[in-house]
């Protein structure tokens, strides 16, 4: 049997590091990744793990020896690991099974010991299964870490797939047939009012989210994530206690990925009424109300009123601030503002509720503003101002966790927080609160975790309405130029020259790019119109590839389709536009 050294892996900056624990003896089975010895170093104390799987034949190291990188730790009797070829690399997918040697983790801090007794030590607890947790979870594993994914809710996915992204773009689909239909009256066809069938409706809109959870359910096991239902509370810095329904269990663990998201923020004075709803309640559409109010003129409540205005609903919105979402240009705002204006009841900006009384004929609402209304009796009121981080839910100081004032958990590029071995990721860590950016954390975290040396580093993160219509902006954006002194430069092209945006009988919307003045690299860009959110996924990768004006410009986009207009905002930029005369500058 051929013997495998198990060798030191780089330590980073760290040389001749005491060994303060020896974890296991001649004659042990170690797989892959097992804690072999335990060093201190003078930040925290590290495993080391096996980068092999085998049985222990010899033991180099001692408690008290000094090591670094390289020093031989032992030797293994040789054992071979057989995997599906799907599940290591593309290339291998031709053979139906293949053999392969383990990959070699770098040394990673892990979890700082503690006296509390646990049922078992895993190497990888992930605490939440939204889509930052379950990304982790499934990135740690195909990089050979064993995980055990700790999740409240019966369905993994989190808010985003059960009550949040997923099922509002599948109501927001609906409003959109109901709404192009009738546009469609006045170009020559006409159909009658839409028969709505809340009960199919509602029950589409959860196939699809049962058909989404399901799978990651599927993928989990495909992936050997162990599953584990019940609430998570850390106990100590290396072990949480999950309380479910099959009983209360203490998991200790080498490292923990923190994925607990974050949940709707309640005002005070709003009554507990069934007539009162946050969001996951507005998406069931138990009942249709004849008057609803959306407090929270942000994504959430406009999509939310969205919905229920196409639904027959009379709509009305009261926004704290003086713009409808706030933080995105004001320019881009517009559009949707006087597309709802026509619509909605009452848009009230700059307007405070102060209070909420429930009454038999209704909810009646108080308002404080310079142009505040007198009180109103609305049906239903949907309250959607915000979230706040579950910092303060999950036992962070028995983790040993700083928290910030809001209950942000504090973390570095590499996702890591102050604890060593713990890390966090998504709406808990904070802003911008969206899946794609704790999707992307969750596989920083992950591979870290796995001792590579990933970070997050990205330069721009999109954001989206998929309001009617929808508004989509990514890097910088005028108003944050304006607050912090940045030169730009803008090219902008209006979505009525655009034949293709004509063609679906819409006219108002514009795509704008903002440039470098100097070197014309595009930093950021924003459009509004039906599919803005889709098309700003170029602008995101131009900003990252570090495109300017005329990459983009140049880049043969198809005709015709509304991403022309990405390419004739960088023509406008540079003085090349033919669809359009723009007048050249004395
Ligand atoms: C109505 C609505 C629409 C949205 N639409 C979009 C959109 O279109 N695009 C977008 O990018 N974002 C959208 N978001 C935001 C998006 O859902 C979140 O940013 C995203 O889900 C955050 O992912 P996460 O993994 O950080 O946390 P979450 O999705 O919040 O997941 C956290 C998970 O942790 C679990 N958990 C929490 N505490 C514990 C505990 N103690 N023990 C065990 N489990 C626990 C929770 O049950 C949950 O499953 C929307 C949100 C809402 C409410």
């Amino acid at each position: 049997m051929a013997l495998i050294d198990v060798t030191v892996p780089d330590l980073g900056n760290f040389k001749d590091v005491p060994v303060i624990e020896v974890l296991v003896a001649v004659g042990d089975a170690v797989e892959v990744d097992t804690p072999l010895i335990t060093l201190e170093t003078d930040k925290a104390s590290i495993d080391v793990p096996s980068s092999a799987g085998g049985r222990v034949a010899e033991i180099l190291v001692a408690t008290g020896n000094k090591v670094s990188k390289g020093s031989l730790i032992l030797r293994l009797e040789a054992a071979t690991t057989t995997v599906a070829a799907a599940a290591v690399a593309p290339e291998a997918a031709a053979t139906s099974v293949v053999s392969v040697q383990a990959a070699v983790p770098a040394a990673v801090a892990t979890a700082p010991r503690s006296a509390v007794a646990a049922d078992r030590e895993v190497p990888l607890l992930v605490l939440g299964a939204g889509p930052g947790g379950y990304t982790a979870a499934f990135r740690a594993a195909d990089l050979g870490l064993g995980v055990v994914l700790v999740e409240r809710w019966p369905n993994l996915g989190g808010v985003c797939l059960n009550v949040g992204c997923i099922p509002s773009k599948a109501l927001l689909h609906a409003a959109r047939v109901i709404d192009e239909a009738a546009t469609m009256a006045a170009h020559g066809i006409s159909f009658g009012p839409p028969q709505i069938d809340l009960a199919k409706l509602r029950n589409w809109k959860g196939g699809i989210v049962r058909k989404l959870t399901g799978g990651l359910r599927m993928l989990a096991r495909q992936r050997k994530v162990e599953v584990v239902q019940g609430v998570g509370r850390f106990l100590a810095p290396n072990v949480v206690e999950v309380v479910g329904e099959a009983g209360t269990q203490r998991i200790a663990f080498r490292q923990c990925i923190v994925a607990a998201g974050s949940e709707t923020v309640r005002l005070p004075f709003v009554p507990d009424d069934p007539r009162v709803m946050d969001s996951t309640a507005a998406l069931e559409l138990e009942s249709m109300p004849k008057r609803l109010l959306v407090i929270g003129g942000g994504i959430i409540g406009l999509e939310m009123a969205c919905v229920y205005d196409a639904l027959g609903v009379e709509v009305s919105v009261v926004e704290l601030t003086g713009q409808l979402i706030p933080g995105c240009d004001p320019d881009l705002v517009r559009p949707l503002e006087k597309r709802i204006k026509g619509r909605y009841g009452q848009i009230l900006l700059g307007t405070r509720v102060t209070a909420v009384e429930a009454r038999s004929e209704g909810l009646c609402v108080t308002f404080e503003g310079a142009g505040a209304p007198p009180p109103q009796t609305y049906d239903k009121i949907l309250v959607a101002v915000g979230r706040v981080p579950n910092g303060r839910a999950i036992g962070a100081d028995a983790a040993g966790l700083k928290l910030d004032a809001r209950g942000f958990v504090p973390v570095d590029r590499q996702m890591r927080t102050s604890v060593p071995g713990i890390f966090a990721i998504g709406d808990i860590v904070g802003q911008p609160m969206l899946a794609h950016k704790a999707t992307h954390e969750g596989k920083v975290a992950a591979e870290v975790a796995a001792g590579q040396k990933s970070s997050f580093d990205a330069r721009a993160i999109p954001s989206v309405a998929y309001t009617d219509p929808e508004i989509a902006w990514v890097g910088l954006t005028e108003t944050e130029a304006a607050t912090r002194g940045i030169a730009f430069r803008k090219g902008m092209f209006p979505w009525m020259a655009s034949g293709r945006s004509l063609a679906m009988a819409r006219d108002e919307g514009f795509t704008k790019l903002l440039f470098d003045p100097v070197t014309h690299r595009v930093l950021g860009g924003g459009l509004v119109g039906p599919s803005a959110g889709e098309l700003v996924a170029e602008i995101g990768l131009a900003i990252e590839m570090g495109a300017d004006a005329r990459d983009i410009g140049l880049t043969v986009h198809p005709h015709p389709t509304l991403s022309e207009t990405v390419a004739f905002s960088a023509e406008a930029f540079e003085g090349t536009l033919t669809d359009l005369y723009v007048p050249k500058k004395a």
